[in-house]
């Protein structure tokens, strides 16, 4: 099951029991599906857990039935159609919303049945279930509801804004899109419309994707120091090899000889692992001191 199924069933999970708040998640799923005009409605949903969902909500909504609706059982995977065409039934559902039915071309969201908290919060998961979805967290971040009203899109970003969120619009092919990219402003809305099993795994992908970044970030920066210490051993080599050319070897002091044969045998050891390997072994420190001085005198000619 798709992360935006499992969402869906979340959602369905939450029982009808205000008259108020079903008539608005209705209010939201008719905004966001299909197609609802004054001459019929058309639910079209994957969601089998939105299927067995919808009557209900209508006949707690508005104390009817779906004129058409998919034969049972509803489970596994396909469409599933809704509809209403009887015109007494639409005119009795766009006059809860105060609209009239001959004149629901173009939609608009009426703000005074959403005053409410509540009924606000049911109309955001009525249009999420109709006309939403959300991308599998682990992908990436994206969560879209999606109408074919350009006014119902407008005023949905406004109703979103004032409940403290900043979404983004864009159009495709003929829908008009509301969307989240931010995973916190998908987890707060998730939780707000009643999924927050949904939001509590977009949070999981998060902090999963935090620990596999840092892990490849300290694999980074072991690998520049790694290459800063590679760059320096050849640098000491050679100057070693160019002192050797220059019979300067011999002449040096035999602690620095010794380090500079062995610099020259070893030349993939970091300064830590030479150290260890001089006899007597030294410090670390006095190791890097000593190939300092070998540079040094290198460049002095030596
Ligand atoms: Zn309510």
């Amino acid at each position: 099951m798709s992360f935006a199924s499992e969402t869906k069933e979340e959602l369905c999970r939450d029982e009808l029991s205000r008259r108020c708040c079903a008539q608005a998640e209705a209010y939201g799923v008719l905004l966001f599906c299909s197609r609802s005009t004054g001459d019929g409605v058309r639910i079209v949903t994957e969601s089998a857990a939105f299927a067995r969902r919808l009557p209900l909500l209508f006949k707690k909504a508005f104390r009817l039935r779906f004129d058409g609706q998919p034969a049972e059982p509803w489970e596994g995977a396909g469409k599933r159609v809704f509809t209403v065409e009887d015109r007494d039934k639409l005119s009795q559902i766009w006059e809860t919303f105060g609209s009239d039915p001959r004149e629901t071309v173009a939609h608009h969201i009426n703000f005074a049945v959403l005053e409410e908290e509540h009924c606000r919060t049911a109309f955001f998961r009525g249009a999420f279930l109709a006309g939403g979805s959300v991308t599998d967290p682990a992908k990436r971040y994206h969560l879209e509801l999606a109408t074919s009203h350009y006014s119902v899109s407008r005023e949905m970003s406004a109703l979103l804004v004032d409940a403290g969120f900043a979404p983004k619009e864009t159009t495709r092919k003929s829908n008009y899109i509301t969307y989240f990219k931010q995973s916190e402003a998908i987890e707060d809305f998730l939780t707000a419309i009643g999924a927050p099993l949904s939001a509590m795994a977009v949070m999981n992908a998060k902090a999963e994707k935090a620990v596999v970044g840092g892990v490849n970030r300290r694999v980074n920066c072991d690998a520049a120091n790694l290459d800063k210490a590679v760059e320096a051993a050849q640098e000491q080599i050679e100057a070693i090899r160019r002192l050797e050319a220059r019979g300067a070897l011999e002449d040096l002091p035999p602690k620095l000889r010794a380090t500079a044969e062995l610099r020259v045998e070893h030349p993939e050891l970091t300064l830590a692992q030479l150290s260890e390997l001089m006899d007597p072994p030294v410090t670390k420190s006095c190791l890097n001191h000593r190939l300092r001085k070998l540079l040094e005198l290198e460049r002095k000619g030596g």
